[in-house]
């Protein structure tokens, strides 16, 4: 038998010996170094047919990973927490039938209803899927992704078949809620990828899932950043006392990696701001400098084709002066 943390195991053998409710355990004895750092399913060891899949990061906590739409491959990341009160729930997916995936998902690990689900970012291939969220549950957001929401469901580009209930509760900073023996929090670390960033902290078990705060391997995605204000978002996040930080898009890794890769991806950010702003300072028209722009090692990440350009006009835009 290969080794339980081997693609092989988890390919071939793990489907058939657990009937299919978890199909990933995450691999904390995994040595960091076997650990392949890339968003890509494939370069991982993976094939896309070993998704959704449900990975399980302690007892009663785990991620849901399914892919993102598009060409290119890579995951957009949930997490939910199992309680004896019911179930908290970090992000939804792009379409009511990909968010059905994960409901359906919860319901195979436990028979306890979700009773919330915190609305971390409030772009579309995260909130896309909301109606397939059961009625009742009592939804978490920032203010600013509250405005954004209600603004989209005014103008007809909201979520298939979903609005925000009115009695969902805002979270300006922080909000602590206890679940069963859960004590979970929410919290406002700064503004980052979306200007209304949540993350859910776990002080017992000291996991942040920073949904996109955090994208693990893909490049810095720009366009309703705040690119400075990103970076001392990540530093905040960096300070806390956590031992697994999950991403919102990208793979769920184990403790020591998860920090790896918060940092590494920090270091991201920061060299993608710095080239943007090196070619800024040159005087160099927007236009030119999106295709001078030298990324590095960055230029190989997952979606670099695509958002590169829109992280060098966002990044244009603060030094302007015209991002507010
Ligand atoms: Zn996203």
């Amino acid at each position: 038998m290969p080794p339980r943390n081997s693609p092989l195991f988890h390919r071939v053998l793990l489907p058939a010996l657990c009937s299919s409710t978890i199909v990933a355990t995450l691999a904390v004895g995994e040595a960091r170094q076997n650990v392949v750092r890339t968003a890509d399913p494939v370069k991982r060891g993976l094939t896309t047919s070993d998704f959704p899949r449900t990975v399980k990061v302690t007892d009663n906590v785990y991620t849901y990973e399914d892919f993102h739409a598009g060409d290119e491959k890579f995951t957009t990341t949930n997490l939910f927490v199992v309680t004896d009160a019911g179930v908290l729930v970090a992000d939804g997916q792009g379409d009511p039938a990909a968010t059905k995936g994960l409901v359906d998902a919860i319901a195979r690990v436990t028979p306890k209803p979700i009773k919330y689900v915190v609305i971390c970012s409030d772009h579309g291939d995260h909130t896309g899927g909301n109606a397939s969220f059961p009625a009742g549950i009592t939804y978490l957001v920032h203010p600013t992704s509250k405005a954004i929401l209600e603004r989209q469901a005014a103008s007809g580009r909201g979520a298939a078949g979903w609005t925000l209930p009115p009695d969902a509760v805002v979270v300006p900073e922080k909000k602590a809620i206890t679940l069963g023996s859960e004590e979970l929090q929410v919290i406002f670390l700064g503004r980052a990828h979306t200007g209304g960033d949540l993350s859910v902290y776990l002080p017992r078990q000291k996991i942040l899932f920073m949904s996109e705060i955090f994208l693990n391997r893909v490049f810095p995605a720009m366009r309703s950043a705040y690119p400075s204000d990103w970076l001392r978002t990540l530093t905040r996040a960096e300070q806390m006392d956590v031992r697994i930080y999950v991403p919102g898009h990208g793979f769920t890794e184990q403790a020591a990696v998860s920090n790896e890769e918060l940092r590494a991806y920090h270091k991201a950010l920061d060299a993608v701001v710095a080239e943007a702003t090196r070619l800024y300072k040159a005087g160099v028209p927007v236009d030119n400098a999106i295709t001078q722009a030298d990324f590095g090692e960055y230029a190989a990440w997952t979606l670099s084709q695509s958002q590169g350009p829109i992280a060098i006009r966002k990044v244009y835009e603060e030094l302007s002066g015209a991002l507010k």
